[in-house]
């Protein structure tokens, strides 16, 4: 059967511009993927008849309605209630969401009101979401042939909720199973990788195809729906391998996180270490490596050489270099990332040197132009990028430039220099 879902956001400063309705756009990305129609969206104030409305009109058009918001202990927070009352349910007191609120609590080391307790007060009968992300839980209920779904408001937990709790939670109301499977791609763009899919997204009905744009990469997910895992399994297969026969080396890696984390059981397996310098990007690359557990079998250091007296002490890049050049040049790229192999005395090195912003430096350079490199034991290899964005986004674009460096030298593909 083809499910519709209607979307309610609730939050008055929603209707006043203070904020943006992201939990909308994230949840309707992630139902159109399982599937599932979204047509309506609304956004309601704090206000019980509007919100009593909007109840009353989605309803009649939808068979699953998903509210974001108004979950809290405050007694503007109403969507409980409301939506409790339009269905005909009671709210009663669900003695494990308390205990888990005392918990939170206690956790945290803060002290708990009794209005805390207002979020322990759900509809009878429904299925308690755990939020572990906040204090909030999520409900979820049938009645009268639609499905309810009430998520907290803040967006950290309205996401984490959704993936952990709700798509298991849709994928139990419709026959079978909804399975997706996450290509990662880098070095193409998401309305590049869009139109080159335009026809095949049209056409596809299961599993179907959708691009998400993450911070210089994109993530195609493949959903399908199917009597079990096996048959799920069998429809994404073939569109997997079409999809890697065309973009393969664009591809970096399938239902994997990051880029990092594709790299680290790849170099691990060959037994090969990793080192950093890094000037605009300040140790982003090392973060990024080091947040991942068993990192240390892989990741030897990273050197933040941020001025030209640590290029030049700790790193080696020659001051007549740096001055002939610039900090910001292709020839002091390669010479960091070659001091970096040497000094950290690892197998592979990579190396950022370039204009975050949000001015020019004081060679004119402009505003996103990144040098990447990468020392190997066969070679050593530059990449000018002109990255666009703030200082962030040039900053976090660069580093996975760098990371993508090493996996293509990994998996023997060109790299690209200069
Ligand atoms: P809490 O348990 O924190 O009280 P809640 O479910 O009651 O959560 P609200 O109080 O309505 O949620 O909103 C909490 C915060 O979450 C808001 O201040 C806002 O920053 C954010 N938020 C709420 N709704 C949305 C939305 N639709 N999109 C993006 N952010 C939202």
């Amino acid at each position: 059967m083809q499910h519709t879902a209607e979307l309610i956001a609730v939050g008055t400063e929603l209707l006043l511009g203070s904020i943006a309705n992201t939990d909308a756009q994230m949840l309707s990305q992630g139902l159109s993927a399982l599937g599932i129609n979204v047509f309506y969206h609304t956004v309601v104030g704090d206000n019980p008849q509007r919100l009593r409305a909007a109840v009353e009109l989605a309803r009649s058009r939808a068979d699953i309605l998903i509210t974001t918001g108004g979950l809290g202990p405050t007694c503007d927070d109403l969507t409980k209630n409301i939506l409790a009352e339009t269905f005909g349910k009671k709210l009663i007191y669900d003695g494990h969401s308390a205990g888990r609120i005392r918990d939170y609590f206690a956790r945290m080391g803060r002290p708990m009101t009794d209005n805390n307790l207002q979020q322990a007060m759900l509809p009878e009968g429904c299925t308690v979401l755990d939020n572990d992300w906040g204090t909030a839980p999520g409900v979820a209920f049938e009645a009268g042939g639609v499905h309810v779904v009430m998520l907290p408001g803040p967006p950290r937990e309205c996401r984490a909720m959704f993936e952990h709790r709700v798509v298991p939670y849709l994928s139990g109301l419709t026959d079978g199973c909804i399975l997706s499977r996450s290509l990662r791609f880098f070095g193409i763009g998401e309305s590049a990788l869009e139109a080159q899919l335009r026809d095949d997204m049209n056409a596809m009905t299961n599993p179907t195809l959708a691009p998400y744009a993450k911070e210089g990469e994109v993530e195609l997910r493949i959903t399908a729906r199917a009597a079990d895992q096996d048959q799920a399994r069998a429809l994404i297969a073939p569109v997997e391998e079409e999809l890697r026969a065309r973009f393969g080396p664009l591809i970096y890696g399938a239902d994997v996180s990051s880029l990092e984390a594709a790299l680290l059981p790849q170099l691990r397996e060959r037994g090969l270490t990793l080192g950093s310098a890094e000037s605009c990007t300040g140790g982003l690359i090392a973060k990024r490596f080091t947040d991942l557990p068993e990192a240390s079998a892989v990741f030897r250091g990273g050197v933040v050489s941020y001025t030209d007296a640590v290029k030049h002490g700790l790193l080696g890049v020659s001051q007549e270099m740096l001055d002939q050049y610039g900090a910001v040049s292709e020839p002091v790229a390669r010479a960091m990332a070659q001091g970096a192999r040497q000094a950290l005395d690892c197998d592979l090195a990579v190396s950022t040197t370039g204009v975050a912003g949000p001015g020019p430096d004081g060679r004119g350079n402009p505003v996103g132009l990144v040098y990447v490199g990468l020392a190997a034991p066969d070679g050593c290899w530059v990449r000018t990028l002109q990255l666009g964005g703030i200082r962030e986004r040039v900053r976090t674009v660069a580093a996975s430039n760098a990371l993508d460096m090493v996996r293509r030298w990994l998996s023997g593909l060109t790299i690209p220099s200069c």
